[in-house]
Order: C-alpha cells, then sequence, then structure tokens
C-alpha cells in the first residue's frame, strides 16, 4: 500500500467497526496513515484486529482494539464509551462491519435472516446513534475539521440492485440506503455529515469463494466494465477522502465505488 500523501485527518478520532479484514482493514489502516487515531472494532478474528493495528502502528499512528459484536447495544455502548475514554474525543464513524448469510428465499431460515440485518442494518444504527450523541455534544472542534462529525455507511451496489439468493443482504443494504439519508437530513444542520460509499466486487473474505477459483473470477469480471476486480484500499481512499475537509459539502451522497458494475442494468446469481 502507497503511503498516505498527506495527514488529511491529524489528530482525529475514527471507530472502524470490522476492522479485523477486508476493507473494514484498508480503512482503518488509510485512516492512520492520515494520522487519525483508530479504534479497530471486530467480532471473532483477534488475529486479523491485531494485524490492523501493527499496521496503523508502524505507519506511526495510534490505534486501539475493541471486541464488540455491533448488533448488541451494550456492546456497542461501551465500545463508545472505552474510545471517548482512551481519546478523549470522536470526530468519525465508519459502519463497515458486515456479513453474508445466503440462501434461496425457501430455504432461508429466520437465524440467516436475524443475523445479517441484525448485523447489516441495526448495527449501523446503534453506532450512528452513540457516535451523534458524541459529536453533538462535543460540537465543531474547529482545530481538527470543519464538521462536527462524520459517519460514512459502507453499504453494497446491492442497496439499489436486486439479488437473488441474497434477499436478508439485499435487504439490509437497502436499508442502509434510506437510513444514511434520513439520517443525513437529520444531521446536516447539527453540522455532522452523513454518506455511504456503495463497493462493487472487491476481492476480501466475504467473497472470497466467487472470486479464488478462475470461473468465479471470470463471471465477476463480466460484470466490472472496468475490467479488474477491488481492492479494498481503492474503498479506503475514497472514505479517507470523504471523512476530510475537502468533502466538506458532501452530505447524503452515496458514491458507488464499483468499477463501473452499476452501469449494467441488473444481473443475477
Ligand atoms: P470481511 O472481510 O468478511 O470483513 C467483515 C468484517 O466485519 C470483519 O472484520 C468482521 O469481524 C466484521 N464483523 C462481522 N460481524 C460483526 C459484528 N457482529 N460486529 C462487529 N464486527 C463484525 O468482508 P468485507 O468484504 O470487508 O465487508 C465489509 C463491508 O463491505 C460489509 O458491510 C460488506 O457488506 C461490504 N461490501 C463488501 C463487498 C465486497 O465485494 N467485498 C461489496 C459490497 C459491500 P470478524 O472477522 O472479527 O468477525
Amino acid at each position: 500500500m502507497e503511503a498516505a500523501n498527506a495527514k488529511r485527518l491529524q489528530n482525529q478520532v475514527a471507530i472502524v467497526t470490522g476492522a479485523s479484514s477486508g476493507i473494514g482493514q484498508g480503512i482503518a489502516i488509510r485512516l492512520g496513515q492520515h494520522g487519525a487515531n483508530v479504534v479497530v472494532n471486530y467480532h471473532s478474528d483477534d488475529e486479523g484486529a491485531q494485524a490492523t493495528k501493527d499496521q496503523i502502528e508502524a505507519a506511526g499512528g495510534k490505534a486501539l482494539v475493541i471486541k464488540a459484536d455491533v448488533s448488541k447495544e451494550e456492546e456497542v455502548e461501551a465500545m463508545f464509551q472505552t474510545a471517548l475514554d482512551t481519546f478523549g474525543t470522536l470526530d468519525i464513524l465508519v459502519n463497515n462491519a458486515g456479513i453474508q448469510k445466503d440462501a434461496a428465499l425457501v430455504d432461508m431460515t429466520l437465524d440467516q435472516w436475524n443475523k445479517v440485518i441484525g448485523t447489516n442494518l441495526t448495527g449501523p444504527f446503534l453506532c450512528a446513534r452513540a457516535a451523534s450523541k458524541i459529536f453533538l455534544k462535543q460540537g465543531i472542534r474547529k482545530e481538527v475539521s470543519r464538521a462536527a462529525g462524520k459517519i460514512i455507511f459502507i453499504s453494497s451496489v446491492h442497496d439499489i440492485i436486486p439479488w437473488a439468493g441474497h434477499v436478508n443482504y439485499a435487504t439490509s443494504k437497502g436499508g442502509v440506503a434510506m437510513m444514511m439519508k434520513t439520517m443525513a437530513q437529520e444531521l446536516a444542520p447539527q453540522g455532522i455529515r452523513v454518506n455511504s460509499i456503495s463497493p462493487g466486487a472487491i476481492k476480501t473474505d466475504i467473497n472470497k469463494e466467487d472470486w479464488s477459483s478462475r470461473e468465479g473470477e471470470e463471471k465477476m469480471l463480466s460484470q466490472i466494465p472496468y475490467g479488474r476486480i477491488g481492492e479494498p484500499d481503492d474503498i479506503a481512499r475514497v472514505a479517507a477522502w470523504l471523512a476530510s475537509d475537502e468533502a466538506d459539502y458532501v452530505a447524503g451522497a452515496t458514491i458507488y465505488v464499483d468499477g463501473g458494475m452499476t452501469l449494467f442494468p441488473s444481473f443475477a446469481e
């Protein structure tokens, strides 16, 4: 990963959920490179979270690892309190943690539905609520940012593209799209910028089964006009920009970072 060219987030504090692997790991490292103190949230992958912390610290940043299930209210509240006790402030929340539990509609269990909705939809709600309370109390920290706080959702192209065989996941991301817009409208008057990034196909553990075979990779590539599958840092660079004052007039926006995938009218599994 190339070094960040400017420390746009110096002395800011960020919480990145699901930062033990994939896109969240990439974002946490990129924010750290830009000077932010980063809370590395995760759910089960101790080694992955530690690796994220190590890379942030190797780049000269500060990181704090916090294990918390974003779908559990008490764990989310405790995480935000620990972050505040450690770093004193909060400036950025990246709602990234997400899972898939795929099944055809007729086979989908209530547990598969509830787990995905809990992590992908309730989790971002709980985290955004906790972050907003802190941002509103804190007000604008003029020395570090023009905004009173920044919330970035990591949604998906499936917030607008249906996805047969993944009704729990697509529904969660459709919900994230409207949650983002509603929160953006509610919080913009208080100086809080809320936006989302909707990735296309990015090489991570969540879709490893799809891109690790030659056939799967070719199928994915056939849906991407730009001709390559994305990497976590493709998303991380946009997240770092959105979190910075360079995006100071961006509120309520969804940025599709997908190599042009959404240019196709539709596709099925
Ligand atoms: P990933 O590599 O599987 O990472 C998922 C992360 O979420 C892990 O750090 C995982 O932590 C964490 N997580 C899962 N459940 C959690 C919970 N209950 N509480 C806290 N953390 C939890 O997948 P990814 O591709 O980077 O996905 C990140 C986000 O991007 C997701 O919201 C996903 O929907 C979205 N996205 C991905 C793609 C893609 O092509 N990869 C495309 C569109 C959108 P542990 O491993 O520690 O459990």
